[in-house]
């Protein structure tokens, strides 16, 4: 496409998995879209993220947790559909995660999670959340160290193959007739009073309906009127790629916030450290790297033989409230922000994709945008 073609219905500036996602459910409903994207789609934080798909803890009953708990229930139908679609399979997996217990704290948390969901089960009537002794734990998985406590067993934990995800809607975006506008930037927003009408970009303006702002990290930083409006900053995760066959292990393993997934390749993503104060530098330090190979060794002993391959890094989109902005951005009509998913944009890009079609299309949405809404006052809350 170029700059001069007819003005698309909806412009969706950023082509990740939360542009991308958005885009397709949008042609889907009927409407003519463009993404105009700086790069190419998909090879941000969408590219380097480490696919697990994790319901969190049944404690938690705030909205993020609301949200990320309607997407775990529409995401296996998302992959499938996108399978059928493109002959492309994301490898969507419900690998299961061993939580791991260390210490004191993590034991009595442990205990509050189970009793949380002891109604809950799976599809298949197993419990959702299991306790399990040391002993246990490496019933599940033998090459665990023994040096634990114990360990939650989460039976909903999925994992996926995000650039094989971000392929899959890449090809299904252009059969929905989404219109791609590669190695495009997107300079400043076209504002005529207080209306959004398009944007600017590298090769020239484009006027459009309504556009969505999913700039990932970037985002704040496409024009100056979105100051206070959205404070999207980015937090670098640095991960380590292991390979040991036969595979190791098999569930996701979980402690803090560090972790280890096993692809099933027999390629094992150790993530992630958490560096707001980086900046946009997507570099690997030798202390990020140091750290992630002695969680390795730490709970897989195993793993000191194992091949490193590659270290990578990528910028999480955070904010200071550590909640996604989602919604129409106040005093910009016509621009509407689907950006800030921080640690779960790939959890949550299915159910951010049909809130912000539905509110495009509907102008009211299944669950109350009010929470995620762009401007709302930010205290520095706890993490997710
Ligand atoms: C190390 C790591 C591990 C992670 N692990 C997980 C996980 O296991 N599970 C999970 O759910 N989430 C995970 N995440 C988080 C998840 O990857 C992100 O929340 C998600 O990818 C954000 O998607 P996005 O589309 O908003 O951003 P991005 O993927 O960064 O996409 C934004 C796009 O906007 C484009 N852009 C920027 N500026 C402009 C401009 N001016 N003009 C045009 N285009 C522009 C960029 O080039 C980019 O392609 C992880 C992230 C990292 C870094």
């Amino acid at each position: 496409m170029s700059a001069t073609d007819k003005s698309p219905d909806v412009l969706v500036i950023g082509g990740g998995i939360i542009g991308c996602t958005t885009a397709y459910r949008l042609a889907q409903a009927g409407l003519a879209v463009t993404i105009v994207e700086r790069g190419v789609c998909g090879r941000e934080a969408s590219w380097a993220g480490a696919g697990i798909i994790y319901p969190g803890s049944e404690l938690r009953t705030d909205f993020v947790a609301q949200l990320r708990r309607a997407a775990i229930a529409r995401f296996p139908d998302f992959v499938a559909e996108l399978r059928e679609r493109t002959g492309i399979d994301p490898q969507f997996v419900r690998c299961g995660s061993l939580d791991i217990i260390t210490d004191d704290n993590q034991d009595a948390a442990a205990d509050r999670e189970v009793a949380a969901a002891v109604d809950h089960k799976t599809n298949t009537g197993e419990p959702f959340i299991e306790r399990l002794t040391p002993r246990q734990a490496r019933e599940h998985e033998p090459n665990l160290t023994p040096k634990i406590r114990g360990a939650v067993l989460m039976r909903e934990t999925a994992q996926v193959r995000n650039p094989r995800l971000m392929a899959a809607l890449r090809a299904a975006c252009a059969q929905a007739g989404v219109k791609l506008l590669e190695q495009t930037a997107v300079l400043d927003l076209l504002v005529d009073g207080a209306r959004v009408g398009g944007v600017q970009t590298a090769r020239g303006p484009i006027a459009a309906g309504k556009v969505v702002l999913a700039a990932g990290a970037w985002s704040s930083s496409i024009d100056r009127r979105l100051a206070g409006l959205i404070e999207v900053f980015p937090v670098r995760g640095q991960i380590v790629l292991l390979e040991m066959l036969p595979r190791v292990f098999t569930h996701f393993i979980l402690h803090g916030r560090s972790y280890l997934a096993s692809r099933l390749d027999g390629k094992i993503i150790v993530g992630s450290t958490e560096e707001p104060e980086a900046g946009f530098d997507k570099s690997n330090t030798v202390a990020g790297v140091a750290r992630l190979l002695r969680v390795a060794e730490r709970f897989m002993p195993r793993l000191k033989d194992a091949t490193l391959l590659r270290t990578w890094a990528g910028l999480r989109p955070g904010t200071p409230d550590s909640k996604p902005y989602l919604g129409p951005v106040p005093g910009l009509e016509g621009l509407i922000a689907a950006t800030g998913h921080y640690r779960s944009g790939l959890t949550l890009a299915p159910i951010t994709a049909d809130l912000i079609t539905q509110y495009i299309t509907q102008g009211k949405t299944d669950i109350d945008l009010e929470p995620f809404r762009p401007g709302r006052p930010q205290n520095q809350s706890a993490k997710r």
